[in-house]
């Protein structure tokens, strides 16, 4: 993780901790509607030496993930969803080339599953079987298109609808990534 940017403050500006990976370390005052690139290179001091931007969270665990191409939205309410994301916590992670989206979204995915309170059945079951499709080596894309659609619709709760977002995203901006799966060992975590 490089930067994290807090809750949006009602003056429209937004709390931005830089840690990890990125330099200087501390807490800074950024404008709402900043992008990602302004703030991996005015905030946090740039990417590491070796490290190139490769994608970005824009809204925290549930809040999708986009490509680095993608680095000028401004991260503001109203200004992802068309791209299939939302700024959610506004807690922004920046992944780099040494990353993968793929390994991200099992990560998540993994997360989800753990914070499902079991309440509802897609939620409850449908982060578990979401988990086990996406740590195949093939993603079954029909059938990852369906369960999404299915928890997105009868999930109780936020939780549960918004958790395919991550999957969603690697399907619609990473197909580069499902197709080298089976050789990338790093995407297997
Ligand atoms: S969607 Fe919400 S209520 Fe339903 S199981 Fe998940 S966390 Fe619980």
């Amino acid at each position: 993780m490089v930067c994290v940017a807090g809750p949006a403050w009602p003056q429209g500006a937004a709390l931005v901790l830089g840690v990890g990976p990125c330099a200087p370390a501390g807490v800074h005052l950024a404008p709402a509607g900043i992008t990602v690139r302004e703030l991996i290179d005015e905030y946090c001091g740039g990417m590491l030496d070796g490290h190139t931007f490769y994608a970005y969270l824009p809204g925290g665990a549930s809040g999708g993930i986009l490509p680095a191409s993608m680095g000028n939205i401004p991260l503001d309410f109203d200004t992802l969803q068309p791209h299939g994301c939302f700024i959610g916590s506004a807690a922004v992670v920046v992944l780099s080339d040494h990353d993968s989206a793929v390994a991200a979204a099992r990560n998540l995915m993994h997360f989800f599953r753990h914070e499902s309170c079991g309440q509802c059945t897609p939620c409850r079951v449908g982060t578990a079987k979401a988990l086990d499709l996406i740590r195949r080596p093939q993603w079954d894309l029909p059938a990852l298109e369906d369960l999404s659609a299915v928890m997105r619709d009868a999930s109780i709760c936020g939780l549960g609808q918004a958790a395919p977002n991550p999957i969603d995203c690697v399907i619609r901006y990473f197909p580069h990534e499902l197709q080298a799966v089976p050789n990338r060992p790093e995407a297997q975590a």
